[in-house]
């Protein structure tokens, strides 16, 4: 197994959730209008238009919405660690 795999890369907009990772916290935004979560990272809520969510921690309870199990790696980095585990986690605050 290669420890030289391609690493997901900081925009301007996502750094927080990166930076909340690397701290083992899990950041993800909630719109200060309307409340609603909001995953991926954006500059405006989807359900408002209201500009600047907030970064907030969530409590990190899921569940397993889907999987599948790889059977060509979606890289070529990663063909040595076939199969793989391909998941969509659905948060408690309702964002996959
Ligand atoms: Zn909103």
């Amino acid at each position: 197994m290669s420890n030289n795999k391609p690493m997901p890369v900081a925009t301007e907009i996502s750094a927080p959730f990166w930076e909340g990772l690397k701290a083992r916290r899990l950041l993800i935004q909630q719109c200060n209008a309307c409340a609603q979560w909001l995953f991926y990272p954006r500059r405006h809520c989807p359900a408002c238009l209201a500009p600047d969510p907030a970064w907030r921690e969530v409590a990190g309870q899921a569940s397993l919405y889907s999987y599948t199990l790889t059977r060509i790696a979606t890289l070529p980095d990663f063909a040595d660690e076939m199969p793989q585990a391909l998941a969509v986690v659905e948060l408690a605050e309702g964002v996959r």
